[in-house]
């Protein structure tokens, strides 16, 4: 898992975490308050699990470096997307299986 993760699950907490408190304080009435905030919270769990396993998948396929064949990961391309993120793109050297991290 690298920074960049926790970071971003940070960020969202905060995000996700001031949203839930919007409702529980600006909330027209005690369902709205509590409906509000749980919906929040709940979102930002899901987005905090998508984030998480997708952090934890890549980790796997990386491997400390191999690829599952005993080949070495080589980088060809990066990109950075929209969100800030950069993502690398390595190939095998042995059986040209591609992974993005
Ligand atoms: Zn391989």
């Amino acid at each position: 898992m690298n920074i960049g993760i926790i970071v971003a699950a940070c960020c969202m907490g905060v995000v996700f975490g001031t949203v839930a408190l919007m409702f529980l304080i600006c909330g027209a009435d005690k369902k709205h308050k509590i409906g509000g905030a749980l919906v929040a919270l709940a979102f930002g769990a899901l987005m905090f699990c998508g984030i998480v396993s997708d952090a934890k998948t890549k980790d796997e396929a990386w491997n400390g470096g191999y690829c599952e064949c005993g080949g070495e990961w080589e980088l060809r391309a990066a990109t950075k997307s929209t969100n800030g993120f950069t993502t690398k793109y390595y190939v095998c050297d042995e059986c040209k299986h591609e992974i993005t991290q």
